[in-house]
């Protein structure tokens, strides 16, 4: 059974002026799709071929890693993401970001921080590590699940993720994303979960 591009879970068009139809169609339907399509081409004939996502990204390394893991990274991220999202979020999760961060402002400038300073390409993410929520970062294709931690939230870095839309202001796209699009109906239910 191949992997399989999941749908996006909006229209391609759903996040403008945000993140552009014209993104969606290269960092989903071109980038997103060709780490599936090199996953399938790396696992087909192995033993691979019958685990689960999850089981190849925790079992494997080089290039195997790389396309399972961002294959996971990607269809994570678009869930982060909605229209209309954004901003400080209210209920629970309010609450615990206010008491391992201070406030949603401080828990905004430590992930800005964390995507800005992560040199090249890779992920900065909000997490639950066992003691609490806390900020991560990490190159390239590395997640959370190498490092025994429970990813909640992510903004892909890598410029693919901006260049159309904002050239090369990694902090105006990391601005945008988190005024105006973070799905925290999805950060709740993965921390609940
Ligand atoms: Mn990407």
């Amino acid at each position: 059974m191949a992997f399989e591009l999941p749908a996006l879970p909006y229209a391609q068009d759903a996040l403008a002026p945000h993140i552009s139809a014209e993104t969606l169609e290269y960092h989903y339907g071109k980038h997103h799709k060709t780490y599936v399509d090199n996953l399938n081409k790396l696992v087909d004939g192995t033993d691979n071929a019958s685990k689960s996502l999850e089981e190849i990204i925790m079992s494997s390394e080089a290039g195997l890693f790389n396309n399972s893991a961002q294959v996971w990274n990607h269809t994570f991220f678009w869930n982060c993401l909605t229209p209309n999202g954004g901003g400080a979020p209210t209920g629970e999760l309010a609450d615990r970001i206010n008491s391992s961060f201070g406030s949603y402002e401080d828990f905004k400038a430590q992930i800005t921080e964390a995507g800005l300073t992560q040199f090249g390409s890779g992920w900065a993410w909000l997490v639950e590590d066992g003691s609490g929520l806390s900020i991560m970062k990490t190159p390239n294709a590395d997640l959370p699940m190498k490092h025994s931690a429970k990813a909640l939230f992510t903004i892909d870095v890598w410029e693919h993720a901006y260049y159309i839309d904002y050239r090369n202001a990694r902090a105006k796209f990391i601005e945008v994303v988190l005024d105006n699009l973070v799905n925290w109906d999805f950060v709740a239910a993965n921390l609940a979960a």
